[in-house]
């Protein structure tokens, strides 16, 4: 695995433990050539699955985004790591197990709103409000700039 830090490839693990109720794999690793340390997960991957964007524009499904754009809905909502970890892999079983490869973009934003609905009312709003806006446009890292909260302070929970 390659260092995020230095780019040097010969990393080493340094603990494996079990993580979101057994789902994945939790590793700490370590760059012997910076000392940066950085985690990875190892996790099931049923399907390599295609987002269709509304364009028609296919595009291989990336877990990181998804996580990123649910993540930032989230944010200082008073809500356990570990439970927007367990509804973000739900989301993936989900789509994982519709019996497709192909997925269509407004589908998966409709599955996120359904479960973040669900978990926080906050950062349902948050996240229904910018993917209205946003089914045009279709472009995923616009629309999790656009998610990200302005600068203004929020009150604390
Ligand atoms: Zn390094």
């Amino acid at each position: 695995m390659r260092c995020p830090f230095c780019g040097n490839i010969d990393t080493q693990v340094k603990d494996s433990r079990p993580a979101e109720d057994h789902a994945a794999i939790r590793r700490r690793r370590f760059c012997p050539a910076c000392g940066g340390r950085f985690t990875t997960y190892e996790r099931v991957q049923l399907r390599d699955l295609v987002v269709i964007k509304s364009n028609g524009r296919r595009e291989d499904f990336d877990r990181d985004k998804l996580e990123r754009s649910i993540r930032i809905s989230m944010q200082k909502r008073p809500v356990e790591p570990e439970r927007i970890d367990q509804m973000i892999s739900g989301i993936v079983r989900r789509l994982e197990s519709m019996g497709e490869t192909d997925l269509n973009s407004k589908m998966i934003g409709e599955i996120v709103m359904e479960s973040l609905a669900r978990i926080d009312t906050v950062a349902y709003v948050r996240f229904a409000s910018v993917y209205k806006n946003f089914q045009a446009a279709d472009d995923f890292d616009k629309f999790v700039s656009e998610l990200r909260p302005a600068d203004k302070p929020e009150p604390e929970s």
